[in-house]
């Protein structure tokens, strides 16, 4: 008879462990790592795994606060062998806030990112275990309302052998190259009051067979070049509509984008929660925060308002409750979607059910972002230097 060997916690990580972890939480408006701006003022281990992590904050007020501790609490989470986190505020003396300030304008002047996209953008990864639940409907739309709500929104497809963006957007252009440098240009539209810049494979090959013919050579250098290479400009937002499942694409673009937060989108099947969760998984292992689950057609609202659940339900909580991420919304089945989709026109800018409900997690999305008058009670404006954090020229 064998016997089952006993399963042993994973042991507590060492402060070391949890402090090199620390060094990917980016203060969001310094543009540093909380480590390197001093702003880790002590890491705690107890033997049974719970963490107590004390940040010093620029000022106590500033309203950046909330991010910086859902990403602690997210980076330090994902160690093995954590039991809590606990996070104690203070705030920086007088020299400790001249030396973060003194980091901050250093590492802006001296460090250009490693890609264009600047610090303060809030990027979002649009991924799925699958291909077909939607994931690209949901990114073009959510862009475009993220853009008609008066944001600056770039939105790559990075679904680079299945693209679909243009299609879903009309566009028939070519990207074109910066004047001054070696660089690309987004197609850019004004949205209402917004913004959107759109890259994809689309934009560069003339068909769908030579997009396929670069497959295996240069998939992840692609990806690549339209982060590093294409001249994004000032954004709020990054909307990436990611290939579907968890390759090694995948993977490369979660290095590339270390600030990412992740959607997940998902059906209402519970069958296809497993492959979605392998989504989530993929991105925690990169340290990522996932940001919700989107539960793309959900039960059909008939014109007269009865409801009809075409594909089971509940896959969207049973998910969110998995992989322990808020479930931002639920897109039902609307027959606009497929239609406004051939016809180039994003359903958003419509009615109806679909429209609305993205519409809704646009909303949801918006509201965490804080609005650039609020940071006058932050660190950068004290010292009455602004740092432009982006590092490029406007
Ligand atoms: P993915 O990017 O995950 O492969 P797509 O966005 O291409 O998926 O969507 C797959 C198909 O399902 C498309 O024909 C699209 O129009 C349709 N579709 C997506 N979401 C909905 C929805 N909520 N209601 C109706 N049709 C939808």
């Amino acid at each position: 008879m064998t016997v089952a060997p006993t399963q042993h916690p994973p042991p507590p990580p060492t402060a070391d462990a949890v402090l090199k972890l620390l060094s990917d939480v980016i203060d969001p408006e310094l543009g540093s790592n909380i480590v390197e701006l001093g702003m880790v003022a002590g890491t705690d281990v107890a033997p049974d795994g719970a963490v107590t992590v004390t940040v010093a904050l620029t000022t106590m007020g500033c309203p950046l606060r909330a991010q910086i501790q859902r990403d602690v609490r997210a980076r330090v989470g994902s160690l093995p062998g954590v039991s809590s986190v606990d996070i104690s505020w203070t705030e920086l003396s007088s020299e400790g806030k001249a030396k973060a300030m003194s980091v901050a304008r250093r590492n802006v002047a001296e460090k250009a990112p490693d890609t264009e996209i600047p610090t303060t953008a809030k990027v979002l990864l649009i991924a799925s275990g699958k291909g077909g639940v939607g994931k690209s409907s949901i990114s073009v739309n959510l862009a475009m309302a993220l853009a008609t709500r008066g944001h600056t929104v770039g939105l790559l497809d990075a679904d680079i052998w299945g693209y679909s963006v243009p299609r879903m957007l009309d566009l028939t252009g070519r990207l074109e190259g910066a004047e001054t440098e070696r660089k690309i240009l987004p197609q850019t539209r004004a949205v209402g009051d917004g913004v959107l810049k759109v890259v994809s494979m689309g934009l560069l090959v003339d068909d769908e067979q030579t997009a396929l013919m670069w497959r295996g050579l240069i998939l992840n250098r692609a990806v690549r070049h339209f982060l590093e290479d294409v001249l994004w400009g000032p954004m709020d937002f990054l909307v990436v509509d990611m290939p579907p499942g968890t390759g090694d694409v995948q993977m490369g673009i979660a290095k590339l984008l270390p600030r990412a937060e992740m959607i997940i989108v998902t059906t209402p099947p519970r069958s296809v929660q497993n492959v979605a969760a392998r989504a989530a998984n993929m991105g925690r292992k990169n340290y990522l925060r996932i940001a919700g689950v989107i539960e793309n057609m959900t039960a059909y609202a008939a014109p007269d308002g009865t409801r009809h659940v075409l594909f089971g339900e509940g896959g969207g909580e049973a998910l969110a409750a998995e992989i322990g991420a808020p479930l931002l919304g639920k897109v039902p089945i609307d027959p606009v979607v497929s239609l406004a989709s051939d016809a180039g026109e994003p359903f958003v800018l419509g009615e109806g059910p679909a429209a609305e409900a993205v519409g809704g997690i646009a909303e949801r999305l918006v509201s965490e972002l804080v609005p650039a008058g609020e940071l006058a009670g932050c660190s950068a404006h004290l010292a009455g230097t602004p740092v432009r954090l982006a590092g490029r020229p406007r």
